[in-house]
């Protein structure tokens, strides 16, 4: 007799901002789970609060990959934005120089971080046309209003404003930090479409040469690749208010039907030695201020050192320690003979399936560090595979310690090596001892072994 035991469904629990709480994730087809994060506006480099959210994606869209037989991860590139047409000004660049300059290098930061592409990366410039219609569509349905070349959204027409970021509409509007306007029927209405002057950016429409609000380009973009509704929504809890309130208010009066994003996943913000980032502080960090000074593995994982939705606090300190914790990993990789190929294991998938807890996940990788450092290799094994869902542990372990200096350096440090080892087979004790000397003053350590002599850098 023979029996079959189905796959059991996945025990995800992810929070949910909108829920506020976390909750079993239930994917509406579980065939095809379907993911849109919020992408950078290319005007400069990427900072390390703009990684956070990228990293929390790319680590939430792993484990689903894990789990899931098929995930569509969407993620826009904003490239028209007030910010970009002012920094192409400043720069005396032509605005999609600019634009396509800030995409590639940001493009270049994410993956030597290791972070996987997205499946779609719209644009917002090839989506005008989608976002138009849903605008039309949002004025026929009475929830906007054509006004001085600007169009609208109207948020008392829509009662549910709100509930999402978990404010209420009055209260908003009494907080009154909203954009006082001739244009506007209420204070706390917001821009789908604002008319453009000969020298900015601008389409034409019914409402005249313009461009488009920050809101709707995720409304557009979301639906265009992954429909009416969709699994996951994502970004920094920045976003929450008024950017996703405002697209969940958006598609919801355009779709009436449909569900918008059934999960929100916020990421908390980033301090940077204990204090907001910020350019006049002058503690703003870019990926690449930091990619010069530790490798990019030590960043990724102090960034999953703190849970997602707590405040991560970036340190010098931090980075070090992260540094340290890789030596250790790669260590225990290259203490046995050779790392067998295993599946992710379980302790490492149940922590990440509990909100993504990560730092419970390194610190099961560090109890099977320490089961590989005496000798278990299927620990080596679990080791590599359970780094590989965090996007660590991805170098070779001799490659790790050698650091990533020149080819040219490398070979450079390889010659003296051969060099000690052929005065050593000559018995020249002397001049084997002085090249040792030698490679330790350039910071060289070096390591004899039955199989040869391996080396690192201190
Ligand atoms: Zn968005």
């Amino acid at each position: 007799m023979s029996h079959v035991t189905p796959n059991p469904a996945p025990a995800l629990l992810l929070h949910d901002s909108q829920r506020r709480a976390t909750v079993p994730f239930q994917p509406l087809d579980p065939a095809h789970i379907k993911v849109y994060y919020c992408g950078p506006t290319v005007y400069d480099l990427a900072h390390i609060g703009n990684l956070r959210a990228m990293l929390t994606a790319d680590v939430l869209v792993r484990l689903l990959r894990t789990l899931y037989p098929r995930v569509t991860f969407v993620r826009n590139i904003t490239d028209v934005d007030d910010k970009i047409t002012a920094r192409a000004r400043a720069n005396g660049e032509d605005i999609g120089a600019l634009t396509q300059r800030t995409t590639a290098e940001f493009h270049q930061d994410l993956a030597s971080l290791g972070v996987l592409p997205p499946d779609i990366e719209p644009r917002a410039t090839h989506n005008i046309g989608e976002m138009q219609a849903m605008i039309a569509r949002l004025i026929e349905n009475g929830h906007a209003y054509a006004a001085q070349g600007h169009v609208l959204f109207s948020v008392g027409s829509f009662p549910s404003y709100g509930a999402l970021s978990g404010r209420n509409p009055d209260e908003l509007e009494a907080g009154a930090r909203v954009e006082v306007a001739p244009y506007k029927k209420a204070p706390g209405d917001f821009v789908l479409w604002k008319p453009s002057d000969a020298d900015q950016p601008g389409w034409d429409s019914p409402w005249g040469r313009g461009r488009p609000g920050w809101h709707i380009e995720c409304s557009a973009m979301s639906h265009r690749y992954l429909g009416d509704s969709f699994d996951i929504h994502g970004g920094g809890s920045d976003l929450l208010f008024p950017h996703h309130e405002n697209e969940r208010a958006q598609s919801l009066c355009c779709f009436p039907h449909s569900q918008f994003a059934n999960y929100w996943v916020h990421n908390a913000m980033l301090l940077v030695e204990g204090e907001k980032m910020s350019k006049s502080l002058g503690n703003f960090l870019t990926i690449r201020d930091v990619l010069a000074q530790a490798p990019a593995e030590a960043l990724r994982l102090l960034l999953l050192g703190a849970h997602y939705r707590s405040t991560l606090n970036y340190t010098q300190a931090g980075l070090q320690e992260a540094r340290k914790t890789l030596d250790r990993f790669y260590r225990a990789l290259s203490s046995v003979s050779e790392v067998p190929a295993v599946p992710v294991p379980q302790t490492v998938l149940a922590a990440l399936e509990d909100d993504l807890n990560t730092p419970k996940a390194i610190a099961e990788l560090h109890v099977l560090a320490n089961q590989a450092m005496g000798g278990d290799r299927d620990a080596a094994g679990a080791l590599k595979a359970g780094g590989a869902l965090l996007g660590l542990l991805q170098d070779d372990p001799a490659q790790w310690f050698r650091g990533d200096a020149s080819a040219e350096e490398d070979a450079a440090i390889e010659s003296l090596i051969a060099e000690r080892l052929a005065a050593k087979k000559a018995r020249d004790f002397a001049k084997a001892d002085a090249l040792r000397d030698q490679l330790q003053a350039q910071g060289i350590v070096l390591e004899d072994t039955k199989d040869g002599t391996n080396w690192r850098r201190a």
